[in-house]
């Protein structure tokens, strides 16, 4: 086995990876998602997209370990899919079906789940086997590895740390119907919510009255002094040092990667959510690092053909 194919599945493209067994990106390419009839044609067109590069490239199968797969919903220890609403898919095995088409082994996993993989393999959290992944983006979303392998939970929602409920009494509902969910706080979005409340109860000016008011402007805002930027950001800080805290205070991972849009803001973020993660978390899990995922996009491919390679 010399080689693998990662896949990652998102709402409008499919990225697809052929990588070595050591993790290089040998080739990497791009099919667009067929959300139309409930997605009866995602699984067929990555399983013929596969065997076209297997036949361009003259590989034979005995070396491929086989096609990993990230999709962006619940998947659960044997590739069965419970819902991923984007796709359109209800219940049935991805493992199994898209083994039958393309004919290679196949392991399947949650998109966030297989990405933290992938960082755990060969980007953020490199060197280590037990690691929380946060991916701070429009939402939340999370991974957890443990002994080197994904957290996926019995029904394929291991891992959803955006949800897990960190404020009591919030009134605006959370994308999952719940109310008080860690990403309301501590997503792209969850800033930009703060920052409406902060810049709501003061009648201070700020530059985040005269501009566009996202993520990156209120840090950028912050970074530059702005005194309602700054309590903002101070905010934020303590929402995602308060939910990294419970998970650390479970997991007591040797490291805490963060990646998506809002940890390019970089080691600012470290000093926003310390004091509260320090405050929070059990003593025993004080000192555990942060560190930035390094993958961007291509976490995903790289986590889904580590699936295979050590299934
Ligand atoms: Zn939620």
């Amino acid at each position: 086995m010399r080689y693998a194919f990662g896949v990652d599945i998102g709402g409008t493209t499919v990225k697809l990876g052929l990588l070595t067994q050591d993790g290089n990106i040998l080739d990497s390419w791009e099919i667009p998602t067929r959300t139309e009839d409930g997605g009866v044609n995602i699984l067929p067109d990555i399983a013929a997209s596969i065997r076209a590069k297997i036949a361009e490239k003259n590989l034979n199968d005995n070396d491929i370990a086989g096609v990993g797969v990230g999709a962006p919903g619940a998947v659960d220890d044997k590739g069965v899919v419970h819902q991923a609403v984007n796709l359109g898919w209800g219940r049935f095995s991805l493992k199994e079906e898209l083994h039958a088409m393309v004919k290679l082994p196949v392991m399947a996993g949650n998109d966030a789940n297989v990405a933290a993989l992938g960082e755990c393999w060969k980007g953020g959290g490199r060197g280590h086997k037990n690691m929380l992944m946060v991916t701070l983006g429009t939402g939340v979303g999370g991974g957890v590895i443990v002994n080197g392998k994904i957290v996926n939970g019995v029904t394929g929602s291991g891992g959803e740390i955006g949800h897990m409920h960190l404020v009591d009494g919030e009134e605006e509902a959370c994308g999952c119907g719940n109310h008080g969910c860690f990403e309301q706080y501590a997503s792209a979005t969850g800033a930009v919510l703060l920052a409406n409340r902060v810049l709501a109860a003061s009648d201070k000016d700020s530059v985040l009255r005269h501009t566009e008011i996202s993520a990156k402007n209120i840090f950028d805002a912050a970074k530059d002094g702005d005194e309602l930027a700054c309590e903002i950001a101070k905010q934020y800080g303590y929402y995602l040092g308060k939910g990294l805290a419970l998970c650390a205070s479970v997991l007591n991972p040797e490291v805490i990667v963060l990646g998506g849009g809002v940890s390019k803001c970089g080691s600012m973020l470290f000093d926003l959510l310390k004091p509260s993660f320090e405050e929070f978390v059990f003593k025993g899990c004080k000192d555990t690092p942060f560190a930035l995922a390094e993958l961007g996009n291509e976490a995903g491919i790289c986590g889904a053909a580590r699936m295979v390679i050590d299934p």
